[in-house]
């Protein structure tokens, strides 16, 4: 009696909520087959230094083109891989991938690649780091991994212990979208990181909102007192690219500088917007 009346509960007052499950599943079920599939693809988007206006490395974004769905979003379909455990093998796939593709890149440029917090659980990613490098040739420092800071503050000690561990490989740590994850700038001194992402929601708030702007210098200014380098996200304009330079940020990425392409083709777009302010 319980049970029939939770589920009429259930379809009366969540009449969406049936379907919701049922599109999941599918879209497991179709996360499932991708891999085997060959429907994940990489796209890289070029990282630029703010002091010298070159192009150093490039971050590694996954992107699933569904023969039904088209072009799935990863903000859409990472959380179900998260769930479901699949993101262990997904994972494997984008940096064995990653690391083989920038084997071949000129000057050494560095390869930044996305790792889920349940990848850094497993006990698995110290080996698949140490294999993904051995059988591309890439050298570790040209390996870097990044981090939510949602990870961090979630699972502090068992995170900081696989950051130790990673480390001692020779590949270098960034913490994502800093400044999304309710931890304070304190926290940064806690975890061994080689460099802190600012979130792009800052950038994009800076100019009109004195908050943003204010977190913005504070992260910086942190960094490099604790002497780790920032990064800005979601460069997207001249204006926004000279208040990050001259706040002192180390380096930017955004449409501005490069979209995430298949193939690498940055530096043309990155030296005509910048000539003129690295002239100067
Ligand atoms: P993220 O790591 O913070 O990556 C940056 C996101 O911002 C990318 O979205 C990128 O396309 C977008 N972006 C870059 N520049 C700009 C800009 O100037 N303006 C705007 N509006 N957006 C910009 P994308 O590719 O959709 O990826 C979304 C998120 O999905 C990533 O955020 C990352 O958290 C996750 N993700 C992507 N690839 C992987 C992966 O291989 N593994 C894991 N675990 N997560 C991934
Ligand atoms: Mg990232
Ligand atoms: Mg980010
Ligand atoms: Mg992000």
């Amino acid at each position: 009696e319980a049970k029939r009346q939770g589920k009429g509960r259930v379809a009366s007052y969540r009449p969406g909520l049936l379907e919701a499950t049922a599109e999941r599943h599918r879209l497991e079920a179709d996360l499932r087959e991708a891999l085997h599939r060959r429907q994940f693809h990489l796209a890289y988007q070029p990282i630029m230094s703010l002091e010298t206006g070159e192009i150093t490395g490039y971050e590694a974004l996954l992107r699933w083109d569904h023969p039904v769905r088209g072009s799935v979003s990863p903000a859409v379909f990472i959380p179900v891989a998260e769930e479901t455990g699949l993101i262990l093998e997904i994972g494997r796939w984008v940096l064995e991938e990653a690391c083989r593709e920038a084997a071949s890149w000129p000057k050494g440029r560095h390869v930044a690649v996305n790792v889920s917090s349940v990848q850094f659980r497993s006990h698995l990613l110290p080996s698949h780091l140490t294999g993904a490098l051995a059988r591309s040739g890439l050298p570790a420092h040209r390996l870097e991994v990044e981090l939510t800071e949602t990870a961090l503050v979630e699972d502090g000690p068992t995170i900081a212990r696989a950051l130790a561990e990673i480390r001692r490989l020779g590949v270098k740590v960034a913490m994502d979208d800093f400044g999304t994850g309710y931890s304070s700038l304190a926290h940064l001194c806690d975890f061994p990181l080689d460099r802190i992402k600012i979130d792009r929601s800052f950038v994009a708030a800076a100019q009109a909102d004195p908050h943003a702007h204010a977190v913005i210098k504070a992260v910086v200014a942190l960094g490099r007192d604790i002497g780790i380098p920032t990064l800005a996200e979601g460069i997207e304009t001249v204006e926004q690219l000279e208040l990050l330079r001259g706040l002192g940020c180390g380096a930017v990425q955004g449409y501005l500088i490069g979209r995430p392409a298949r193939f690498l083709e940055d530096e043309k777009v990155g030296k005509l917007v910048l000539g003129s302010i690295f002239a100067a």
